[in-house]
């Protein structure tokens, strides 16, 4: 065996021993309220980061179909030779509309758009100045891109401030808007003044917070105007897939020059752009669509709150409930699942160990019924490892 074959066979070997092994079963429904799998498992799904139900939504699908229909299924290049298509610059004006920025580029990931933004803009001598527990897009781009880059603790303004005070050529601070793994929000307003008075760039990743924050689920862009560089995906509250970067016109301009992942790169479906531009169009026509969300994630706080159950401080669709312990956190995820509900297992080292959390997540599309049985079902359980504890 080779060297390489080796690394392959011990990665396999420690990754099972660890009990981190990950799997991915196929689901044979659409998405949405309900997950069906080959299995024959039809589960409640709390499990996905389809916030707004909007994945299967019939209007989303009718608009995906209808340009399918009309102008084929895929883009036929980078967006710089023959990709761009009027439905990818129609949802482009949406999004800068929404936003308040000034213009919008796009993604086929929200994953490729942190990696090639900070990596075109961040150059030897700077600084990239991150939240501890930023997404793994941007603490990869960090490793990846030539600036010095460092973290600071979790929404600490004190140790965030300290990295501002270093000295670099020039400074991009990045956080998330909201964790996706913890649920909280990022102090956005004081990252922002932060950032100005120590002139860094201010880069908000709103995977989780276009759909979902704000007074109208409208982002990070409507609590915090001052945002330089704005990321948001199209595939977590929006239903769809792919992702945008706003910034004024120089930024924007400057990334379709020198962004590697924007230039040789084949551009999103334009059917795509379609169902992402109709799945904006509901959440900004239909506000009792958020107000849903809002009321269900509510209505899951309380529940488990009164069920004792160890959350974490989010406000958020996701809802992290505490479990330390990769075995105890993949048994629990079990026992849900034999019960009717999918619901998310993070395990070391995705979260530090002893952090281990069942993570669920809170959608317009559930009923009241739907969290009530979900807390009851996790109560009994808790319950039960708390007798076999005493
Ligand atoms: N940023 C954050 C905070 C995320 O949670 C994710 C997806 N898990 C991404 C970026 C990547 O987005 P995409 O899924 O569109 O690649």
């Amino acid at each position: 065996m080779n060297k390489l074959s080796q690394r392959i066979t011990a990665g396999l070997q420690h990754q099972r021993q660890q009990g981190r092994w990950r799997q991915q079963v196929a689901r044979t429904s659409g998405h949405g309220r309900l997950l069906s799998h080959s299995n024959g498992t039809t589960l409640i799904n709390f499990a996905s980061n389809d916030y707004l139900g909007l994945a299967n939504d019939a209007i989303v699908r009718q608009a995906f179909v209808k340009a399918a229909d009309q102008y084929g299924v895929g883009s036929g290049g980078s967006a710089l030779i023959t990709g761009y298509h009027q439905l990818h610059q129609h949802l482009c004006e949406q999004l800068a509309d929404i936003t308040g920025m000034q213009r919008v580029m796009l993604f086929g990931s929200g994953f490729a758009a942190n990696q090639g933004v900070i990596t075109a803009l961040m150059k030897s001598g700077d600084l990239l100045i991150q939240d501890k527990l930023n997404h793994a897009s941007l603490i990869d781009a960090g490793l990846h891109c030539r600036a010095d880059s460092v973290r600071y603790r979790h929404n600490d303004l004190t140790s965030a401030e300290q990295q501002l005070q270093r000295q670099a050529e020039a400074k991009l601070l990045v956080t998330e808007s909201v964790f996706s793994m913890d649920g909280d929000q990022a102090p956005l307003n004081e990252l922002a003044q932060r950032s100005q008075r120590h002139e860094a760039m201010f880069m908000v990743d709103d995977a989780h917070g276009l759909g979902v924050i704000g007074d109208q689920g409208l982002g990070a862009t409507s609590i915090e105007p001052n945002i330089d560089v704005y990321m948001a995906t199209f595939g977590k509250a929006l239903g769809v897939g792919g992702a945008m970067i706003a910034g004024d016109k120089d930024i924007i301009e400057y990334l379709t020059q020198f962004c590697r992942h924007y230039v040789y790169t084949t551009a999103m479906p334009p059917a795509m752009a379609a169902a992402a531009s109709a799945a904006l169009n509901r959440l900004t026509n239909e506000p009792e669509l958020v107000a849903t969300l809002k009321h269900r994630i509510g209505l899951f706080k309380k529940l488990a709150q009164q069920a004792n159950l160890p959350l974490l401080p989010s406000n958020t669709a996701i809802q992290p409930v505490l479990l330390p312990g990769n075995d105890t956190v993949v048994s629990t995820a079990e026992y849900m699942r034999q019960r009717g509900f999918a619901v998310g297992a993070i395990r070391a080292p995705t979260v530090k160990a002893g952090q281990e959390r069942l993570r669920l997540t809170i959608s317009a599309s559930h009923t009241e019924r739907d969290i009530e049985n979900c807390v009851a079902t996790l109560n009994e359980e808790m319950g039960r490892m708390q007798e076999h504890i005493e």
